[in-house]
């Protein structure tokens, strides 16, 4: 069997691959040591495979023979090879690895080339989302957010031009957490903090990628990264603000995963 493991500053992600049939498994990156105990006792006759800003540490600590790969360069094979399963087929696209912060990528037939990276990420939305409503459980905060309503945190672009005509869609959002002040901040519920939190961290992100990609002739935006996962606010900002731009969001399933499956191949 081989495992390979891509060990972020948050999650640890490993998939078990076993001939056709893949397992995939997360791990908090503060018990890496207890990941490394399983490995070496559980899993000592297997290959393993590391990457990830973590992976130089486990290297040391591993007893067990092991690989070593660049994080982009695994990222980006394993994006391909799910992408080809997936059956998205793009010759020229721009991707965001939206992790604990977030890096831009774009792709071309010649290959990845990071293009910028931001520290608005996964990270951002965990962070706010204690300071703000004091919960710190991913699947909570992202639950939560469901039921929540943005509108009177969030000032839109039709609350400043007031019913006038805009030069741009009205809809849009002009400021994050920009119309608090013109309200009553103690009507305003936790589920819609944290909604807003989730706004602020797809729609900077996604600005980004969508100028990214209009400065390489694409409208494609790929995503992946654990901060989408069963995230289905951030995915619907995402899907919705790329669309009001003419770009095209595609979310790899498993994406996240992208890192460990390539540091394999
Ligand atoms: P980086 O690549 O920046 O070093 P990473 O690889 O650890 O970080 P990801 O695993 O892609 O980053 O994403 C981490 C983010 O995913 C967290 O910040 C959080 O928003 C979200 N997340 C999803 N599931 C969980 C979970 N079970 N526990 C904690 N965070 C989670
Ligand atoms: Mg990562």
């Amino acid at each position: 069997m081989k495992i390979g493991i891509d060990a972020g500053g948050t999650l640890i992600k490993v998939v078990y691959v076993d001939g056709d049939h893949r397992t995939f498994e997360k791990w908090p990156s503060i018990e890496v040591d207890a990941l490394i105990e399983v490995l070496d006792s559980q899993y000592a006759e297997d290959a393993l495979f590391l990457t990830g800003g973590k992976a130089e540490y486990m290297a040391e600590k591993l007893n067990q023979h092991h690989g070593v790969s660049i994080e982009f360069d695994a990222t980006y094979r394993g994006l391909k090879t799910l992408m080809r399963e997936q059956g998205i087929d793009l010759e020229r696209f721009v991707y965001l690895n939206v992790g604990t912060g977030t890096s831009f990528h774009h792709a071309s037939p010649e290959g990845q080339e990071r293009v910028g990276g931001s520290g608005v990420g996964g990270g951002t939305l965990l962070g706010l989302s204690k300071l703000l409503v004091d919960i710190d459980d991913y699947n909570e905060i992202i639950a939560l957010a469901e039921s929540g309503n943005r509108d009177a945190i969030d000032l839109k672009v039709h609350h400043i031009y007031a019913g006038r005509p805009t030069p741009i869609p009205g809809d849009l959002t002009a400021s994050n957490f920009g119309n608090v002040l013109s309200g009553d901040v103690a009507v305003l519920e936790p589920a819609d903090k944290v909604q807003a939190v989730i706004g602020l961290v797809a729609e900077t992100v996604t600005a980004v990628g969508i100028s990214l990609a209009e400065g390489y002739d694409s409208t494609d935006i790929v995503f992946i990264g654990s901060t989408l996962l069963d995230n289905k606010v951030m995915q619907e900002i995402i899907n919705r603000y790329a669309g009001l731009k003419g770009a095209k969001a595609h979310m790899i399933k498993n994406g996240e995963y992208s890192g460990a499956l390539g540091a394999i191949l």
